[in-house]
């Protein structure tokens, strides 16, 4: 079974100067992926003649497809479509189907329309045309010595309507790919090398096709088990008998068995128990219960958020006592167990989740420094208090602060 390969070229200076980060090809890289079709590299150039002809001749020779996004915009910045022309040795010549799509897009809007609107429709006479249903400029399909080429519109989801409508059927009827079965365990409280000890036995045994991948994110740990065959039934089969060995090893310190948020995770759990829950936020300011909303379907099982970042708000909103405030501060046991115990009353939910800490890089003092986080999570029967000590930067403790906070909830939910 030969290896079908693939380079993702991304084309756009904002991309090299870190202004856009490049989420197509991550995203490309997965829809491939799970067709079995292996990305080989993964290349990120400006928008400059020369290293589009580069890339495009360097990828070509090492893979057998070439995704290609960015640069085809009305404006003079985006090169790319002439340089397909001068790669593929070919000239621009109007598309009737893509030239309607832009008269439609323009007309629906009520927008005025302009002489490089109607450009692009225009497209290297060498390439099939691909319809772009979010956009004016259309998708190209080139074919040249064996290896297919695809350009695509830098905008994410313009490309992703392109490669979920066209790209991806199309590929996978041109190649015949090899099953690619992943399994995902998510773990919390172990470090890496702890969890690599405890499973030298079953990486040992492994066979060649099955690989195991640790990918720690924030607190959590992420081991995911991927199989590769011709058939995709027996590499299933073959993947989840080693998933249940490898969850029975770590029964301990499983989150989940599967590829979801936290979110998910505590959606999962409070909807099979038909309980309610909360949140009172101060140093989190509301991320806790955006990531637990941005789970459809959340409504059923998440009440509000009471977002009380000053005192005043802590006092009046959760009841929280002046003087507990006083004697023992903001971040403290006293008053995340204070704003659990508001949080309860004021949501009236089953659970809450409460956290108060100070996330710098200012505000730290020398008996609680910055990354001090006190957190606690509660029932009416029981309130868990937690503090942590984080140790990373602002952005990064708030994201610590959520999960651990989020995965203290579930333990208590199960308990
Ligand atoms: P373009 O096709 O070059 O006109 O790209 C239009 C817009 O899409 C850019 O301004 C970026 O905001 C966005 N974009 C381009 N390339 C990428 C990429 N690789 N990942 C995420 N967004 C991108
Ligand atoms: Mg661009």
């Amino acid at each position: 079974m030969d290896k079908i390969t693939t380079s993702i070229i991304t084309i756009g200076d904002e991309l090299l100067i870190g202004q856009t980060i490049d989420t197509n090809s991550a995203w490309m890289a997965q829809q491939l992926n799970a067709m079995g079709i292996w990305v080989h590299r993964r290349v990120a150039i400006g928008d400059v003649r020369e290293d589009i002809l580069d890339a495009l001749t360097k990828e070509s020779a090492v893979s057998d497809i070439v995704l290609i996004t960015g640069g085809l915009g009305p404006t003079a910045d985006d090169i790319t479509k002439p340089t397909l022309c001068e790669y593929f040795n070919t000239r621009l010549v109007q598309n009737q189907e893509a030239l309607d799509n832009v008269l439609h897009i323009f007309e629906s809007r009520g927008l005025p329309m302009l002489q490089r609107n109607i450009d692009q429709s225009l497209v290297p006479e060498a390439a099939t045309v691909i319809e772009n249903k979010r956009g004016t400029a259309p998708g190209m399909w080139f074919e040249k010595e064996g290896k297919i080429y695809v350009s695509m519109p830098g905008v994410p989801h313009e490309m992703k309507g392109i490669m979920e409508n066209y790209v991806l059927p199309k590929l996978e009827a041109h190649f015949k790919t090899p099953a690619v079965v992943h399994q995902t365990l998510v773990t919390s409280g172990m470090g890496e090398s702890f969890i690599a000890e405890r499973l030298v036995a079953f990486e040992a045994k492994l066979p060649p096709h099955i690989k195991l991948a640790y990918l720690p994110s924030y607190s959590l740990l992420k081991l995911r088990l991927t199989g590769q065959g011709k058939d995709k039934l027996s590499v299933a089969a073959e993947v989840s008998i080693l998933f249940h060995q490898l969850k029975a090893l770590l029964e301990d310190i499983t989150v989940t068995d599967q590829d979801i948020s936290m979110g998910e995770v505590l959606g999962k759990l409070l909807k099979e128990k038909g309980k309610t829950m909360g949140t009172a936020e101060s140093c989190t300011g509301g991320l806790i219960s955006s990531w637990i909303t941005a789970v459809p379907g959340s409504s059923v099982y998440f009440k509000g958020s009471a977002v009380t970042y000053a005192n005043e708000m802590k006092v009046k909103m959760l009841g929280v006592k002046p003087e507990t405030l006083q004697e023992h501060g903001a971040v403290s046991e006293a008053t995340v167990r204070e704003m659990a115990a508001g949080a309860l009353t004021l949501l009236q939910t089953d659970y809450v989740i409460a956290v108060s800490g100070i996330m710098g890089p200012d505000g730290g003092t020398p008996e609680k420094p910055v990354g001090t986080v006190w957190m606690a999570v509660a029932s009416a029967a029981k309130t868990v208090t937690v503090k942590y000590q984080l140790r990373y930067d602002r952005e990064r403790n708030t994201q610590m602060t959520a999960v651990y906070a989020m995965n203290e909830l579930r333990k208590l939910i199960l308990e």
